[in-house]
């Protein structure tokens, strides 16, 4: 038995591996894999309507907001948010919460001005930042709704009378989140939605008619609108398991439901790293991630020891970033609260070994 605490890609329940396996044999009775079929063919086409009507139902959107699946990673999304909305004289407002908010606001540099109004730098991006005002006449707000790799999440969103648009790849749909008060939010997939390859885009219809430059079509979000996600050959496959695991998530009560569970997880897993001599949290207690609970040994030459013991209980993927070491327990929404409950009694166990 193994307990997956990836960060992405990350967990996948199990009844939603075997329908994709399913599909890739035999989609809808077609006798044809999902592998093979046109996207334009009608098996497809329905894919694409229900991945898309998941998504504004358990967002609970209103009608004035577009979903789209694109290609190319939240990554894209960097650089494709000021292509769309910057212009060489205009600023775009990015909050700094670490790598990926960094790799953000560098790609704005490109078509713009990028002013940083808040950052946690200063204490190894161990919390989240306060957003005082913003004195300069700003496109759009640009933060990161969680820090997958500190381990750091907004619980108060900064929300200031500008567009915001907000980087949501690690914890879109793992909790109760009022959608409707963003203008633009983006996701890589390989989180909580399904499996890499498809990255979600949701935008505000007066936000996309705000865009006047000229751009090639692929990387202009009127034209993706306009194609319904089909444009281009989309990501099939990734579109389907988004859709086959999001049927899933309806099925568990939606966000709301498991967003106490992910709760639950959290706390579970950060009270017994609190009641711990060996091991400590460095994010400060009202910024702490439900999503990526990140935490590290006091005596660093048990962090390998650590590693393989918990390797040997089945535990996998708890490695932390390359940039932070340590260690990262992603409790994504398929994982289930006894994965935390071994993970925990691994804690618990190696302490007892070295204590
Ligand atoms: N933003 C955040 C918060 C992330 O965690 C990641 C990847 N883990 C990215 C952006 C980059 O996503 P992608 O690999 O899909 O480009």
């Amino acid at each position: 038995m193994k307990y997956n605490f990836s960060a992405g890609p990350s967990i996948l329940p199990k009844q939603v591996l075997d329908n994709i396996a399913a599909g890739i044999i035999n989609i809808e009775g077609s006798e044809l894999s999902i592998l093979e079929l046109s996207h334009r063919g009608p098996i497809i086409q329905k894919v694409r309507n229900e991945a898309v009507s998941l998504i504004k139902e358990l967002c609970h959107l209103p009608d004035d907001y577009h979903v789209l699946y694109l290609q190319g990673g939240a990554t894209t999304q960097f650089a494709m948010i000021p292509q769309n909305f910057l212009s060489v004289n205009e600023k775009a407002a990015y909050i700094d919460t670490g790598v990926w908010s960094q790799k953000a606001t560098k790609a704005a540099s490109y078509y713009g001005k990028d002013v940083t109004v808040a950052s946690s730098a200063d204490e190894d991006y161990s919390y989240i930042p306060e957003l005082g005002g913003i004195s300069d006449n700003v496109r759009y707000l640009h933060f990161t709704s969680n820090n997958t790799i500190y381990g750091s999440q907004y619980t108060n969103y900064p929300l200031i009378d500008v567009p915001i648009v907000v980087d949501m790849s690690s914890d879109i749909l793992s909790r109760s989140i009022d959608y409707s008060k963003f203008d633009l939010i983006y996701a890589g997939a390989q989180k909580n939605i399904g499996p890499a390859g498809a990255t979600i885009v949701i935008i505000k219809d007066s936000f996309l008619k705000s865009i006047t430059k000229e751009l090639p079509s692929i990387y202009d979000y009127r034209a993706h609108v306009k194609g319904d996600s089909m444009l281009n050959t989309p990501p099939v496959f990734a579109m389907y398991g988004c859709m086959l695991n999001l049927q899933w998530l309806k099925e568990q009560g939606g966000a709301e439901a498991i967003g106490q569970k992910n709760k639950e997880k959290a706390d579970t897993l950060y009270s017994a790293l609190d009641r711990s001599d060996l091991f400590v949290t460095k994010v400060r207690k009202d910024s702490r991630s439900q999503m990526n609970v990140t935490f590290s040994i006091t005596v660093p030459e048990l962090e390998e020891e650590f590693l393989n013991f918990a390797a040997s209980e089945g535990v996998v993927g708890i490695k932390g970033h390359r940039l932070t070491k340590g260690f990262r327990a992603s409790l994504y929404n398929a994982l289930p609260l006894s994965s935390v409950k071994v993970l925990v009694q691994v804690v618990q166990h190696f302490e007892q070994k070295h204590g």
